[in-house]
């Protein structure tokens, strides 16, 4: 069998772009989907999708470790976020075609369901300016978190921390408090709170934030600072009563070592599309079992980063939860041949054949690309801030 195409399709949805990439064979009616969503470097990602597609035409598709091997050393140049987005889409893509060779799903030649359902968490969003600047009342956080229990959800995710300064006023606090402090009144003790700080805290103002927010019982508490600065998330890990997670902006097993090694976090969160694909997550969760560290991937992304990440999910022992998103667009599901049903707190294990998943291409090319709306946001004083 060999690989005769690698096309990408780009799919506009709201927030960021979904690229898909579709491998095809000489085998009639045999491709493999995978995603490589990248916002913000949308034409990067494809760029180097175009690239990689020079080494990988006439290769075997079911050769998934020669090829990986391949796109990472052959190049010369190793893979920033780009390109190991890239490899990440060609990666998904190739298991998805090892498993429709074998007509099996992916998660069996992985080694077989470990699990027998895998729990998800709904995303509250944040990601939008009213909350980057923390503008909404603080009982709009328990009225988003409502309407995840009564789909079913027993955990969430949140923003409520806004775009800090580099050391925080007692008010800007006092505040994200009340929207946690609303959360956790919708939800009671029996559903689990996360919080992902974007990085858009210094460690110091991350540990001010934290210390105030202790008696919650938070699930995690992700991001607190740059994911590349690891002694500076032992400073918070060691400093903060609840778990701390990070690893979505780390690509490939090497960047994920340091924060291993210190044992930075409690919880590590490759990105089955940045991190080097469903090869790469499956290796970092095996480092991270090595240091008893839960692994839960992040996929705010479209269907088939998410699906891939589920059949990563069951097959992986220290997987922790899996992230979703269900209502970005409302269109989310039209895209695919049959819906993937992810709109509730936990799926049963993956039973069609590869990811099973298929792409209607036809409704997905009524969303073309536009580039990304622009994010710039800035401290009180003008200077250029984290979001
Ligand atoms: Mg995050």
């Amino acid at each position: 069998m060999k690989i005769t195409a690698i096309k990408t399709l780009v799919v506009n949805a709201r927030m960021r772009n979904w690229i898909l990439v579709k491998v095809e064979t000489d085998q009639p009616g045999l491709y493999g989907w995978g995603e490589a969503t990248l916002e913000w470097k949308t034409k990067g990602v494809v760029g180097s999708v175009e690239d990689l597609s020079v080494l990988l035409i006439g290769q075997d598709p079911r050769r998934v470790e020669h090829i990986w091997q391949m796109m990472h050393r052959q190049y010369f140049w190793r893979g920033g976020i780009v390109t190991m987005t890239a490899m990440s889409g060609i990666d998904q893509a190739l298991w998805d075609i090892k498993g429709k060779e074998a007509g099996k799903p992916v998660c069996e030649l992985l080694g077989g369901p470990v699990r027998d359902t895998l729990r998800l968490y709904d995303h509250l969003g944040g990601g939008l300016m009213e909350d980057i600047y923390l503008t909404v009342e603080p009982e709009v956080f328990g009225e988003r978190l409502a309407v995840s229990l009564e789909k079913g959800f027993t955990a969430v995710k949140a923003m409520p921390i806004p775009v800090a300064e580099l050391i925080e006023s007692p008010a800007v606090i006092r505040r994200a408090v009340r929207c946690v402090e609303e959360m956790r009144k919708a939800a009671g003790d029996k559903v689990d709170i996360m919080l992902d700080l974007h990085a858009r805290t210094t460690p110091a103002a991350a540990i001010q934030f934290g210390r105030l927010l202790s008696e919650y019982n938070l699930y995690w508490y992700e991001e607190p600072c740059w994911p590349e600065h690891v002694d500076a998330l032992v400073e918070v890990s060691r400093a903060l009563p609840f778990p701390i997670a990070t690893g979505e902006r780390l690509v490939g097993r090497w960047q994920f070592r340091e924060l291993l090694e210190k044992r930075a976090c409690a919880i590590v969160q490759p990105d089955v599309s940045h991190c080097g694909g469903i090869s790469e997550a499956r290796r970092i969760a095996a480092m991270a079992e090595t240091y008893s560290l839960a692994v839960a991937c992040h996929n705010p992304q479209g269907p088939v980063s998410t699906a891939s990440s589920i059949h990563v999910g069951f097959a992986t022992p220290n997987y922790l939860i899996q992230e979703v998103v269900r209502a970005d667009v409302p269109w989310r599901n039209d895209i695919l041949i049959d819906p993937l049903d992810v709109a509730r707190g936990s799926v049963p294990p993956p039973t069609k054949p590869g990811l099973g998943i298929d792409i209607n291409e036809a409704e997905a090319a009524k969303h073309p690309f536009e580039p990304e709306v622009t994010m710039d946001c800035f401290h009180r004083d003008g200077s250029v801030a984290d979001w």
